[in-house]
């Protein structure tokens, strides 16, 4: 049975991006595949310049959001990356065989880095450390957005790489599980949803604020008055529509766009409601959660247990490979 594992990083809230191009996906997941492994990546989180303040406390909404979105940790496996130190070393294990090249090339290397006057290192090693997260666990199916497709081009190549120079059949190659939904545009219609963008719809905001959003959210550019007949196909609000709306609705929605019956902010009435549906539950159990602490702190502590049990088999077998294992005379 494919085994999954996936991360996301404590670098801000939980957003609808994230929660239609991976978090979905993991809670379907987890009921087909007991023992998923889902981590909140917070090495990960350190890369840039950060207050350990900001990120103690996002470290801790973001497993409460996890949860309150709905993964379960009598079926899944939650942790805290940190928790559990053999993916750092298995990263380092992994540089030693990764071309400088390779990392040089990523997309996501490129643009943050393009932007910076001095470049961490750790900017560079980023993709290093997340095959490291995937491979730990020998995981072969990771549901993730669109993004992460070339990060994961990296891991295969890795996993192909270590298991050739040591001629085994150890790691396997990790493929990405996409959604129908694998890239969220922000509001603004132009960049893709991201906590570093600062163009997010989060997961738990409550209803006006969301509609305060939406407002003035953009639409088809074509459409300037609202007599102009719409193309669905180009707005941003209608691929949101194919998020929370029925079919149905979908259908209606872009029938009275293409005959310009409705305007734009008719459409976006009918998402809201969409919207509303599908988070105020999840809202719901993140309010509970926040009156229950232990439960985060335990659920994420019994995770990083279970996690750890299953690193250390991996990095026991790796060293032991690699002719690092415990000292006996040759
Ligand atoms: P962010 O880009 O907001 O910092 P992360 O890098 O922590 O988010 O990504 C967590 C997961 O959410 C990844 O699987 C990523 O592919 C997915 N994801 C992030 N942004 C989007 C988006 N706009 N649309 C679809 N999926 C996304």
């Amino acid at each position: 049975m494919a085994r999954i594992f996936s991360g996301i990083q404590p670098s801000g809230e939980l957003h609808i991006g994230n929660y239609l191009g991976a978090v979905k996906n993991w809670v379907r997941l987890q009921a087909e595949h007991p023992g998923a492994i889902y981590c909140v990546v917070d090495y990960h989180a350190i890369t840039g310049s950060y207050d350990p303040a900001v990120l103690r406390a996002r470290r801790w909404e973001m497993a409460r959001s996890l949860l309150a979105a709905g993964i379960d940790p009598a079926q899944a496996v939650l942790f805290m990356q940190s928790d559990v130190p053999e993916h750092t070393e298995l990263s380092w294990i992994f540089t030693t065989i990764t071309p400088l090249g390779d990392l040089e090339r990523q997309t996501q290397f490129k643009d943050k880095s393009s932007k910076m006057e001095s470049i961490p290192a750790g900017l560079l090693m980023y993709p290093v450390l997340q095959a490291a997260d995937i491979l730990l666990y020998r995981a072969d199916s990771v549901p993730v957005g669109e993004d992460q497709v070339q990060h994961l081009e990296l891991a295969r190549d890795t996993s192909r790489k270590w298991n050739a120079k040591f001629n085994v059949e150890f790691f396997p190659e990790p493929k990405p599980l996409l959604t129908p939904t694998r890239r969220i545009l922000g509001l603004d219609g132009s960049a893709k949803m991201s906590k570093s963008l600062g163009n997010t719809v989060g997961l738990l905001e409550d209803d006006e604020s969301i509609w305060q959003k939406l407002r003035p959210a953009v639409t088809d550019p074509a459409r300037v008055r609202k007599t102009d007949p719409g193309n669905p196909d180009v707005c941003n609000i209608f691929q949101l529509h194919k998020a929370f709306s029925s079919e149905a609705t979908q259908a209606h929605v872009a029938q009275q766009c293409r005959s310009a019956g409705w305007g734009c902010m008719d459409c976006k009435k009918v998402l809201h409601e969409g919207m509303v549906a599908e988070l105020t539950p999840i809202r719901r159990r993140a309010e509970l959660l926040a009156a229950e602490p232990a439960r985060i702190a335990d659920a994420l502590s019994d995770g990083g247990k279970v996690a750890r049990g299953i690193a250390r088999e991996t990095i026991d077998r790796v060293r032991d490979i690699m002719g690092l294992g415990s000292l006996h005379a040759p």
